[in-house]
């Protein structure tokens, strides 16, 4: 027996109103706010991914899918979505565009994760990247387009937490500071962390390893190095998200997994709820990336949420989601005659943009209706040899019992 592989799943029908659900919601904002969007490949150049993630993270050192292909091409399967639309942005000349330029995706993400509730080796994020401006207005858009999603979804008791891990010129200084205190508290750090030290000071401050928190509550905070425009960035950020009304709290414990953030980085989690599973969005600026790529100098902002995610979420607060439709008719038929008439009649139905399921090889009358029970439909249409003779059909509605006799030819038209 074949199943599909560890840390995947099949979305079977039964779940596929979730995922309607959220993806309407989704586009739906993604329309009130200005946001188009964007499709990129399954998989990149693997360089795209080691360059823009960094070298260093759990991601490129552990996580990637990658693969050299028949053509001895490195490959690989996208572990995050923003990388791919700078890459676009880039390639397609989007700088010569009115900026910023306001896009959004929904993709298939892939990292060789240890599967667990809530993370998988593929999952599906919905993000949002707003390119070509280092206003912080546009960082509060792009939070406030996050907050929307969740609030429009139904989802209460989040919590988003916030930071500026400042720019090239200020995180110099930081990460100095932050090396030397961890190094006077190396003794008592988990063995990942004395290996990051050297290479990856700032992920210290997010480890959840217990021996780590202790010595991290003293740790130097970032928000206390920022240079002068980083300060004021930070500033005019924490104003406009409270003229928004968007509740936040400062995290200095937040720097997030990716190298490619600058100054902004935020998380939205279920209040109260830690681990390394519960963030259900998050994202940041990164004003180096594009210019990393290969770009001209620009500024940008994102962010993305698990859609897997935001399913269990959805069903923990036991949120209602609307059922997806159901067809609105069963056909039914008996004899042969009467099997051609229900053929026609059903594509006709179709035609007319009304959903239709036709019945298939001969069985009772009883048995029929069953079928048209479990399918969901509205109505049930029953043609017999009296019905093909008087060129009529039965019309059933499934709720009521109640049955009218309707010509064939109306049909179409009575359901209209
Ligand atoms: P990240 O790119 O790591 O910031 O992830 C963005 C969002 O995607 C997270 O907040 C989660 O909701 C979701 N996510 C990340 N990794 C996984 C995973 N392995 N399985 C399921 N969801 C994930």
């Amino acid at each position: 027996m074949y199943q599909a592989p560890r840390g995947t799943s099949d979305i079977l029908p039964p779940e596929q109103r979730y995922w309607s659900y959220i993806k309407q919601t989704a586009a739906a904002i993604c329309e009130l706010y200005g946001y188009q969007r964007i499709d990129t490949p399954t998989f990149e150049d693997a360089h795209l991914f080691v360059r823009s993630i960094g070298e260093d993270t759990d991601i490129v050192e552990k996580e990637m899918y990658s693969f050299e292909d028949k053509g001895g091409d490195q490959i690989t399967l996208r572990p995050e979505g923003t990388a791919p639309v700078c890459r676009a942005y880039v390639e397609h000349g989007m700088h010569n565009l009115p900026q910023p330029v306001r896009l959004y995706y929904m993709a298939a993400i892939f990292r060789y994760e240890r599967p667990q509730a809530g993370r998988y080796r593929e999952h599906h994020q919905f993000g949002v990247e707003a390119l070509g401006d280092a206003d912080p207005a546009l960082d509060a858009e792009v939070i406030g387009i996050a907050w929307q999603l969740y609030v429009n979804l139904g989802l209460k008791r989040l919590a988003l937490s916030l930071n500026s891990i400042g720019c090239s010129d200020c995180r110099p200084r930081y990460l100095e500071s932050l090396k030397t205190y961890y190094t006077q508290h190396k003794d008592s750090l988990c063995p990942d962390c004395k290996r990051r030290l050297a290479k990856n000071t700032l992920r210290l401050l997010d480890c959840k390893n217990p021996a780590c928190l202790a010595p991290t509550e003293q740790a130097p905070r970032s928000i206390d190095y920022l240079c002068p425009e980083c300060a004021d960035h930070f500033d005019q950020l924490k104003s406009y998200l409270n003229l928004l009304n968007l509740p936040f709290s400062l995290s200095h414990r937040l720097v997030r997994g990716l190298d490619y953030y600058t100054r902004t980085v935020f998380e939205i989690a279920p209040e109260g709820e830690t681990g390394s599973q519960v963030a259900i969005g998050g994202g940041g600026r990164y004003d180096n990336l594009i210019e990393q790529l290969g770009g001209k100098p620009t500024p940008a902002v994102g962010f993305a949420t698990g859609i897997e995610r935001l399913v269990l979420n959805l069903k923990k607060q036991d949120v209602v989601v609307p059922a997806l439709p159901p067809p609105t008719v069963f056909v039914a038929y008996l004899g042969k005659e009467a099997r051609d008439e229900a053929m026609k009649l059903t594509s006709h139905l179709r035609k007319s943009r009304i959903s239709a399921i036709a019945s298939l090889s001969e069985r009772s009358l009883k048995a029929q209706l069953k079928q048209a029970n479990v399918s969901g439909a509205r109505y049930a249409i029953i043609i017999g040899d009296d019905e093909v003779k008087s060129k009529t059909v039965v019309l059933r509605n499934m709720a009521k019992g109640e049955q009218q006799t309707v010509p064939i030819d109306k049909v179409a038209e009575t359901f209209r």
